[in-house]
């Protein structure tokens, strides 16, 4: 070892030492602090390819993001027509540079993620063709919009986005128009025999046909057998590569209308996280979408709310709005916001709306945070969160202590995170003062966040060596602590699996083997923690 690096590690434990110590002086009882903004939050502009006259003021406006504390971008690649990278099965625009290659290096080098932006069915380019198009209940040709269902318009899309995740090193790849135009389509020649052929019937032209329910779920299923399919071939190509959707905020209207089910996509696993839309200058109107949102996503992805910045019937967002809808996304517990959009050469009278943008970030955000579907996050029917980059090596309860023990690792020479989100109700009533965590035997030294009505108890550790955390609970006193905990257990054993599943695969290569293992694992160490709780109570 060299002596920089000694110096280095010296370095960094003394400050960890001093950190510690001072931490561990702070009372954990919730002072009167002012809102400050969450650690761990998705921050990201959808950005056009063709906004940009060439690589530097792509660069430029990179650069400008991270200064105003992005730090996702969803970066146009499949539009209309022409694609916006290297393709071998479609027109490529601009031809002199590769706007993807430029895009996913610039934003690695200032730290921020590149999400492969497509428009998936609205496709004119695969519509021209009539045999493609999509065909509504009165037999008119829709020329913009590609059919869903069909096989060639399937194949052709799937094939976009395999060029993209094996030839660029993207974060992730972000679908919109992930959907029907609306309730009337499709009613094209291979629509119409493909469910003849399932079910023995035409598809019904009205909702007032009794077999219009099947023919609904009939066409939610070309939707999601589509997310289905980019989801396994994102991940056999590339299991980090991240996928997710722009979606209708309404679930209903979602559903009946677009054959959207994305709370089901959620339940099934196919995607990390989803931008909901909620353009709108109403406030009251923003807030029931977000509400709603979260009603029925229940925490099981993030969830980042597409704000809008654009004109709204001859009137634009003012700063003021954008920053009071970030505000109402924290405060309801939203992980994040998707800003549409950043506007270039090409957007003529919509160019200014980057200054009332601009504004608006300055206001709302002040440091990085860190990106929350890139942490291992856990939760439960509490709105409580845990994030971590860690990962755990051991687990053990001590039930005479009332104590939890957990030891996590990770890469060398990379800082470990973890948080813990809480609403302020429950760290008011039962987590202060309630609670000792104790990290290496000394006490954690965590710093409290209290941010739009919720509490992050965060921590940050060099992974150089194995860290032992040790949580003691006095009292089992509140339904909401025992939920807590289970949180925290379930996390554990998320985590732990998880590196159980990448260290020994030749042991147990089946993924629904090891699904069925974890939920057997889940239920045998829960129900032993409730029985011992129990035990303990009396
Ligand atoms: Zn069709």
């Amino acid at each position: 070892m060299t002596k920089s690096v000694n110096n280095k590690i010296v370095k960094r434990v003394i400050v960890f030492c001093i950190l510690t110590f001072m931490l561990a002086l702070l009372p954990v009882r919730a002072e009167n602090y002012a809102s400050s903004e969450p650690p761990v939050e998705g921050r990201g502009i959808w950005v056009y390819a063709t906004s940009f006259k060439n690589a530097e003021e792509l660069i430029g406006n990179f650069t400008l993001f991270k200064s105003l504390n992005l730090n996702i971008i969803f970066f146009l690649v499949k539009g209309w027509k022409p694609v916006y990278f290297n393709s071998s099965i479609r027109p490529i625009q601009p031809t002199d540079w590769d706007p993807l290659k430029v895009a996913v290096e610039k934003a690695h080098e200032l730290g921020l993620e590149l999400h492969a932006w497509f428009v998936v069915f609205r496709d004119p380019y695969l519509a021209e063709n009539k045999s493609l198009a999509t065909v509504y209940s009165d037999g008119r040709l829709d020329s913009n919009w590609a059919c869903p269902a069909n096989p060639i318009v399937r194949s052709h899309l799937l094939k976009l986005i395999e060029e993209v995740v094996a030839n660029y090193n993207v974060d992730g790849i972000h679908l919109d128009y992930i959907r029907y135009n609306n309730s009337r389509a499709c009613y094209c020649e291979y629509c119409r025999e493909a469910y003849k052929n399932e079910t023995g019937r035409e598809p019904p032209l009205n909702s007032s046909d009794p077999d219009w329910d099947n023919w609904t779920a009939w066409r939610i299923r070309q939707v999601t057998s589509f997310v289905q399919e980019a989801h396994a071939l994102i991940k056999s190509l590339k299991p980090n590569v991240k996928l997710s959707a722009y979606v209708f905020s309404n679930i209903t209207d979602a559903v009946h209308e677009r054959f959207q089910n994305w709370t089901d996509w959620i339940q099934k696993g196919f995607v990390d996280f989803l931008v909901p839309g909620a353009y709108t200058k109403d406030m009251k109107d923003f807030k029931d979408r977000v509400s709603r949102v979260l009603n029925v996503t229940g925490w099981q992805v993030p969830i980042y709310m597409g704000i809008g910045v654009h004109a709204f019937k001859n009137e634009v967002q003012i700063p003021e709005r954008i920053v009071e809808q970030i505000n109402i996304t924290r405060t309801l517990g939203a992980e994040g916001q998707v800003f549409f959009r950043w506007f270039g050469y090409s957007d003529g009278e919509y160019l200014p709306l980057n200054n009332e943008l601009a504004k608006a970030l300055k206001i709302a955000y002040h440091n990085q945070t860190y990106i929350p579907h890139k942490l291992t996050r856990l939760v439960d029917t509490l709105p409580s969160i845990v994030y971590s980059n860690s990962t755990i090596k051991s687990l053990h309860f001590n039930f005479t202590e009332k104590s939890i023990m957990i030891q996590v690792t990770g890469p060398k020479g990379t800082t470990g995170f973890t948080s813990i989100k809480l609403p302020q109700t429950v760290m008011d009533n039962d987590w202060s003062g309630n609670v000792t965590i104790l990290l290496d035997g000394t006490p954690w030294p965590f710093t409290k966040v209290i941010a739009y009505n919720w509490t992050y108890l965060t921590a940050e550790y060099g992974h150089e060596k194995v860290h032992e955390i040790k949580i003691m609970i006095p009292e089992f006193s509140t339904l909401t602590l025992t939920i807590f905990i289970l949180t925290i257990l379930l996390l554990c054993i998320f985590i732990f699996m998880k590196r159980e599943n990448i260290s020994s695969t030749s042991s147990c290569i089946n993924v629904s083997c090891w699904s069925t293992k974890l939920k057997l694992f889940k239920c045998a160490q829960i129900n032993s923690l409730l029985y011992n709780m129990k035990n303990v109570g009396d």
